[in-house]
């Protein structure tokens, strides 16, 4: 399946806020939206007026890139969430907190969701003691997700469990520092989402 390859840095630029794309870089005092923050191209910088219609395909935009989702499964996503309880937005979100390789970013295994999504593309993982390697996975309560046990030795994964040792995971996981593991006490909850969007204007994108 066809994945975006250009630079990150210009998904932050396009839609106007930092999305911590590119792990240590984005906090370091390096990061290239702090210093150029305007759209990209010949015209990045002019002003422009956004309709509602932009406003909308913009935050679509963002939650797609923030996760590193492709449109066909972010439209996959919002179909799951409309069929569920509750407010449409926040289920999607949800669904999307859920993956594995974000579960494994927000573990503190990973300094960014691409670089969760290649660990558990390479089988790093195992997800209640089975090896996995499907980044799209939806964990729940009660799941374990653990560093698979051949892969500690690794170079590698040593020193991002250096990161995982400091890291705060989210209250919905319980980390495992000792087992480099965490396990899913609870569902996420909307106010664990640690970043800025408006979902309703991706439900009235989608409504239309
Ligand atoms: Fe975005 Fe990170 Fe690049 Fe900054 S360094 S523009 S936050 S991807």
């Amino acid at each position: 399946m066809a994945r975006y390859t250009g630079p990150n840095c210009k998904m932050c630029r396009r839609e106007g806020c930092k999305l911590y794309l590119k792990g240590e870089r984005c906090t370091n005092g390096k990061c290239a939206f702090d210093h150029r923050s305007t759209a990209p191209g010949q015209h990045g910088a002019a002003r422009k007026k956004v309709g509602e219609y932009g406003k909308q395909l913009r935050e679509k935009q963002k939650a797609r890139r923030y996760y590193g989702v492709l449109e066909g499964q972010f439209r996959h996503y919002y179909e799951m969430a409309e069929k569920m309880d509750g407010i449409t937005g926040t289920n999607l979100l949800i669904l999307l907190e859920r993956r594995l390789d974000n579960v494994v970013y927000r573990m503190g295994m990973a300094a960014s969701r691409k670089e969760a999504r290649q660990l558990v593309l390479h089988a790093h993982f195992t997800l209640n003691g089975k090896k996995v390697n499907i980044p799209s996975i939806l964990v729940k309560p009660g799941d374990v997700i653990a560093v698979k046990e051949s892969s500690k030795e690794s170079v590698k994964i040593k020193a991002l469990a250096e990161g995982m040792a400091t890291a705060v995971a989210p209250k919905w996981l319980e980390n495992d520092v000792a087992n480099l593991a965490t396990k899913v006490v609870s569902f996420p909850a909307r106010e664990d989402i640690d970043f800025e969007f408006e979902e309703q204007l991706i439900v009235e994108l989608y409504s239309k």
